[in-house]
């Protein structure tokens, strides 16, 4: 899925002598959100909003909407390294399909010619003009102006022409007060803008999966918090950092992540003492849910989220994913349930978090962790462990012990640390 992946930043440097040339900024391309219909605005309002927030430490980034499909950012006085962090910037919001870097040009032949030959400087193999008028007041139709530019083009360097499968491609677009003029573009998210499907809650080990699983729902609109269990204090701190760090990279593509850090160490222990060793791993998972679905409560999200493939390992047999369903009312969605491991792989990779999940810790999961797993474990038998320890009020309890942090990917301070009381209280 190329729509994920990360990309090499874009060329600045396309052009060397660029004294004359238009200002450099991001015109954005987006995708589903132009089908929304009377939706639309919302979907506009919302977008806008998190393009925003990931570049509110910039300065003055002024936005504007062309169209129903076209975003552009402007930046005054700004670098090209600063325009060309904008764009990578986009490239991770989601609900954008293609970013690019633009120049912007006036409604004026002799100036879009200009920059239109010079932007096609030092290419290889064959070119295309393609044009496109926003303003339809323009002088020229978008074929006459994508052919006067062509034939310049052919005159200054020498291409030839194929409009088919050109191997580089120009774009002009022709806007009410101004022109951009392009090459080439990143791809970006696609999908919908975080925190229009509502909001969930991410299980979230340092595992390969559950950041994938993480992307993916952020990537259909919803806004997630994350919810980490330790093996403290029978373990190091080391899985916390593991889960702050992922969580930290998926905040590009959400911006205003929090992550909670449950102490479990002790809990499994009496996991341990309550019952059938057998049972011991979906026994920890159906309290791990629980205490998620006890959070979710308090963050007012509407589902928890799982890493869960189907098979992937023996706690993941049909009969035991049922017999976790069973343990919360909440919906638990598992957008990786169908996937091999080599795909989430790839896309762990794609999304940046592959190199983090890799890193050695000491999963809560592996200590006390029996021999030998049920692969086909019993709802009544499960329930009737968790009777024994009330594992409702240790689950309401577990909750209380719930560390905040918020790690962001803007700032490399200190991680904040918040009374979870008092962060929900704040919580938007
Ligand atoms: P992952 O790579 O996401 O750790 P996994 O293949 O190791 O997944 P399991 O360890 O069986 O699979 O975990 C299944 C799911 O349970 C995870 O994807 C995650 O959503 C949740 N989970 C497991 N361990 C934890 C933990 N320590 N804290 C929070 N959630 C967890
Ligand atoms: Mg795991």
């Amino acid at each position: 899925m190329s729509a994920s992946l990360e990309h090499a930043p874009l060329p600045v440097t396309e052009i060397r002598d660029d004294a004359g040339l238009g200002e450099l900024c991001v015109l954005m391309k987006l995708g589903e959100i132009v089908l929304k219909g009377s939706n639309r605005k919302l979907f506009e309002r919302r977008l806008h909003n998190n393009i925003r927030s990931s570049v509110r430490d910039l300065g003055d980034v002024r936005l504007s909407q062309r169209g129903a499909g076209v975003i552009i950012l402007r930046k005054r006085d700004a670098s090209d390294l600063e325009i060309a962090e904008i764009a990578d910037r986009m490239s991770h919001v989601m609900g954008v399909v293609w970013v690019h870097l633009v120049r912007r040009v006036p409604k004026d032949l002799d100036a879009i010619t200009d920059v239109a030959v010079r932007s096609m400087a030092d290419r290889e193999g064959t070119f295309a003009v393609r044009a496109r008028r926003r303003d339809k007041r323009f002088e020229m139709t978008s074929s006459e102006l994508a052919g006067r530019l062509g034939a310049r083009i052919i005159d200054a360097h020498g291409y030839r022409v194929n409009l088919k499968h050109p191997d580089n491609t120009l774009y002009v677009e022709v806007d009410k007060d101004e022109v951009f003029v392009f090459t080439d573009g990143i791809p970006g998210q696609g999908g919908l803008p975080s925190g229009m499907s509502g909001r969930g809650l991410v299980l979230m080990s340092g595992g390969i999966d559950s950041p994938v699983a993480a992307h993916r729902m952020i990537r259909r609109g919803l806004k997630v918090d994350f919810l980490h269990f330790s093996g403290m204090p029978f373990t190091g701190p080391e899985s916390i950092y593991k889960a702050y760090s992922l969580v930290r990279r998926l905040d590009r593509y959400q911006v205003g992540s929090r992550l909670f850090v449950v102490p479990f160490g002790k809990a499994q222990q009496q996991l341990k003492s309550a019952g059938d060793e057998r049972l011991q791993i979906v026994a920890q998972r159906r309290l791990m849910l629980k205490t998620a679905e006890a959070l979710a409560d308090d963050l007012k999200a509407e589902c928890l989220i799982t890493g869960d493939a189907l098979g992937q390992v023996s706690s993941q047999t049909m009969t035991n994913i049922t017999a976790l369903d069973d343990a919360v009312d909440l919906p638990i969605l598992r957008p990786l349930i169908g996937m091999d491991k080599t795909e989430i792989m790839d896309q762990a990779r794609g999304i940046g978090t592959l190199a983090i999940s890799e890193l050695p810790d000491e999963d809560c999961c592996t200590m006390l962790t029996p021999r030998q797993v049920e692969t086909a474990a019993q709802v009544g038998d499960l329930r009737r462990i968790e009777r024994r320890l009330d594992a409702e009020e240790l689950a309401e309890y577990l909750v209380t012990t719930a560390q905040m942090h918020k790690p962001s990917f803007l700032g490399e301070e200190a991680p904040e640390r918040v009374d979870k009381t008092r962060a929900v209280a704040t919580s938007s």
